[in-house]
């Protein structure tokens, strides 16, 4: 029997209606399923950074973003020995200068109904169990909690986040997966808010971090997030974030907040490079993809841009009609071209600075050199590859700064 769909895609987060979107506009008849129905939380930062501002703009989304959104214009990072750079964001042509704090309850169904204005199918409530590849085409296995259903079509795309039972069950789960767990939880009633996305090595074990993200001028997103490489830390996010929260300067400006959410912790995927990224008939988008910055986290861009690659690949492969293994390995190496340095050096920059020995200098010299505040901004936006963080222009700005 024909497929019904020509591209069947899993999770209606970032990656997966984004993903969704292009595939419609571009005439492929699209079906996209989630678990949950929408508008959904995600626990999340939701801070949208430049490169994802532009994708947004693509979408033709960035006047809706702008009623719900924040704009925030800089960044300030907090040395775990209190030293504090303050910068705006460093302008880079095509790319907004300034962030969005975006609360993905409403960031994600908005992306959602552009891709079902774009004309795409969605089932919500669709847990897909399994996915065959059979023939001509794959099937999806799921449903709800007590039914099961169908869904055929010539492709798919796993966009599941960093839920990893589906890829545990189709043979995608990667030889080595790396994940990060966060905390975060929305306040009201601040004190000290201002137009700056806040970043703080202080509160929090390395490598990891606690932030303050503003919402409002007296509201925030408010988390703490790390990476348990010794059994001596922590054992939970959640008791990094109660750590957080009670360290002295988060504490004072808490004072009078009142918590206006649920506390939530969810896990951040980030081994893109050594993740399985395709099979016969299959790619992986964002998250389920391992595409989370080592450093700082963010994974809403690399999950839009993910999507949006998987789609042209996807659309000139649906034309060829040929979605065999090595006719994905295309996906796979467009990929590689965009995010495998990020990633490698992304990751060599974190295991060198994230310690209070070279943290401490670090930002200490991007507070008095501008050469390496823009370094540290550009690296962390993702403009300039981790390794100028390593140059020996760099280092020396950092040994100067030691004591
Ligand atoms: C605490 C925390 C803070 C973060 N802060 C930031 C930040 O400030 N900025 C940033 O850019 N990134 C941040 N991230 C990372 C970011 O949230 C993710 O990388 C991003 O959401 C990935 O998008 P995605 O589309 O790949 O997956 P997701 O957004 O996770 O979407 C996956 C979707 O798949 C669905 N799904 C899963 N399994 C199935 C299944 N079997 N069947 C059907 N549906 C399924 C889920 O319901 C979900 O809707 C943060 C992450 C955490 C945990």
């Amino acid at each position: 029997m024909k497929p019904h769909y020509d591209v069947a895609i899993i999770g209606a987060g970032p990656g997966g209606s984004t993903t969704a979107s292009y595939l419609a506009k571009a005439g492929a008849r699209v079906l996209l399923v989630d678990k949950s129905n929408f508008p959904r939380d995600k626990t999340c930062g939701d801070a949208l950074s430049p490169n994802a501002l532009k994708i947004m703009g693509d979408l033709g989304l960035l006047d809706a973003l702008k009623k719900f959104g924040y704009r925030l214009n800089g960044v300030r990072l907090v040395a775990p020995d209190g030293s504090t750079m303050v910068a705006p964001i460093p302008p880079k042509a095509g790319l907004a200068d300034y962030l969005y704090i975006a609360p993905r309850y409403q960031l994600d169904n908005l992306l959602l109904q552009r891709a079902i204005d774009a004309g795409v199918d969605f089932e919500p409530n669709f847990w897909v169990r399994d996915v065959k590849t059979e023939g001509d085409g794959i099937t999806l296995h799921g449903g709800g909690r007590s039914t099961s259903r169908h869904f055929s079509a010539r492709g798919g795309v796993i966009a599941v986040g960093a839920a990893i039972p589906l890829l545990k069950k189709t043979g995608l789960m990667p030889p080595t997966p790396k994940f990060a767990v966060a905390t975060r939880a929305y306040y009201e009633n601040l004190t000290g808010l201002d137009d700056i996305m806040e970043i703080r090595f202080d509160g929090a074990p390395l490598p990891g971090y606690g932030w303050v993200f503003p919402t409002s001028p007296t509201s925030a997103n408010v988390g703490a997030g790390f990476l348990k490489k010794s059994p001596s830390l922590p054992t939970t996010a959640r008791g990094v974030f109660d750590a957080f929260l009670e360290h002295g300067p988060i504490k004072e400006r808490m004072a009078n907040s009142t918590c206006v959410s649920a506390i939530k912790s969810y896990p951040l995927r980030m081994d893109f490079s050594t993740a399985r990224t395709f099979s016969d008939r299959l790619v992986l988008v964002g998250e389920a993809a391992g595409l989370v910055n080592p450093f700082t986290g963010e994974g809403i861009d690399y999950a839009m841009e993910s999507g949006q690659i998987a789609a042209q690949v996807l659309i000139d492969q649906l034309e060829s009609g040929d979605l065999s293994f090595s006719a994905l390995r295309a996906y796979d190496k467009k990929l590689r071209a965009r995010f495998q340095s990020v990633f490698v050096w992304t990751m060599r920059m974190r295991n060198l600075y994230m310690n209070d020995w070279l943290l401490n200098p670090l930002i200490r010299a991007a507070n008095k050199e501008s050469y390496v505040e823009r370094t540290v901004l550009e690296v962390l936006l993702s403009y300039r590859n981790a390794i100028q963080a390593l140059s020996p222009r760099t280092i020396y700005h950092v040994l100067r700064n030691f004591f």
